[in-house]
């Protein structure tokens, strides 16, 4: 098999009707080769035992499955799972399956890397690499499918992972296609979060997309002095130009903005920042998530005490936001942003299970 051929995930409907054409295959096989990769898992070509194996050969002639190899596999006590992804230009991104109740949660990355530059963040340290494609998207999310049991399903996307999603959307957007279609994974819009640094013209075009995801905006600060720090994209943009996007997305979605923002000892987690913060969304139909510092090794900031943190939360409270602290999940496999990367130490943040 050629590295050359093409990634079948990039353009999967394209490529199997063209294949399916090229090779006389009558139209059901289209419809099982689908199923075979989104329904039943399928890990290899040899394994869609209903295909006959000329069918099987020509397809492994003609296209590569997967692209990327994965390079570590760790799973946390509480059934929290990780991936490293080898890409096969030897970039590597991480992605995420969280088990929470019924939730079958998957994050994904984005980019190899992270262009926004946040300052506490790991993924984006070295900047960023380049944009994941299509197939290799689509493939993050097949592959962390593949760990679930049988009896075991996906219910929710967070692309929370490495990388800006909003600067990649050209390459987002089909690969949630194929998360949202009944002959895809079959998770509806809702139950799928895209978390952005707030991009304004970006989140005015997924406003304009047919599918309503839900939106998480990581703000961070509750003023641009103190924004402009942390997240240093934000001098450009500014949270005025952020909020009043998000709003226009509230308006035409329906759904709830979620902002993020990670405490920071020392930094962002005074009481007056929770009185800018609580004054910011008054009026606003949001949910704040709060993430307690996740240490990365090697950068100066650290999570505040817990008094710390109970005080700022009591104001948020007062004030009347809808407020959550996001709990701990998958200690002791980096499963943060950019963490397994960087082969970080320990302890992590649930990036999902509270949206
Ligand atoms: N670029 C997107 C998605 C990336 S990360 C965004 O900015 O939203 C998802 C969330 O995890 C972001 O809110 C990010 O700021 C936060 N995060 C990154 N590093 C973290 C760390 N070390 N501890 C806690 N949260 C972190």
């Amino acid at each position: 098999m050629s590295t050359e051929n093409p990634h079948l995930l990039d353009a999967l409907d394209v490529s199997l009707a063209e294949f399916a054409a090229a090779h006389a295959l009558p139209k059901y096989r289209v419809g099982q080769i689908r199923r075979w990769l989104f329904e039943k898992r399928a890990g290899d070509w040899d394994a869609m035992s209903d295909l006959p194996k000329g069918l099987r050969e020509q397809l492994a002639e003609s296209f590569r499955l997967w692209t990327a190899s994965i390079a570590r596999h760790t799973t946390a006590d509480d059934g929290t799972e990780k991936l490293l992804f080898a890409l096969a230009d030897g970039g590597q991104v991480e992605s995420v399956l969280l088990r929470d109740e019924v939730r079958r949660t998957i994050c994904i990355s984005t980019q190899v890397g992270c262009g926004m530059g946040c300052v506490f963040c790991a993924s984006g340290l070295d900047g960023v690499d380049r944009n994941l494609t299509t197939g290799e998207i689509i493939e993050e999310m097949l592959q962390l499918q593949r760990l679930l049991a049988p009896e075991e399903r996906l219910s929710h996307i967070v692309v929370m992972g490495m990388g800006e999603p909003l600067a990649n959307l050209d390459r987002l957007l089909p690969a949630l296609e194929e998360a949202r279609r009944p002959d895809g994974l079959g998770i509806s819009a809702r139950r799928i979060t895209i978390s952005t640094v707030g991009l304004p013209p970006a989140i005015d075009r997924l406003a304009r997309h047919e599918a309503n995801y839900r939106l998480a905006v990581s703000l961070h600060a509750p003023n641009d002095e103190l924004r402009n720090e942390l997240v240093p994209v934000n001098k450009n943009i500014g949270i005025d130009a952020i909020m009043a996007a998000a709003d226009r997305y509230f308006d035409v979605s329906g759904r709830r903005i979620t902002y993020e923002y990670v405490l920071l000892a020392n930094l962002n987690d005074r009481p007056e920042h929770a009185g800018q913060l609580a004054r910011l969304l008054a009026g606003r139909e949001a949910l704040l998530n709060v993430i307690p510092y996740n240490p990365v090794a090697g950068l100066p900031y650290e999570t505040p005490t817990p008094e710390r943190q109970h005080a700022f939360r009591a104001i948020l409270e007062r004030a009347g936001v809808t407020v959550k602290f996001r709990h701990r999940k998958g200690n002791r496999i980096d499963a943060a942003c950019g963490q397994l990367r960087r082969s970080q130490q320990p302890t992590v943040v649930d990036i999902a299970a509270q949206i």
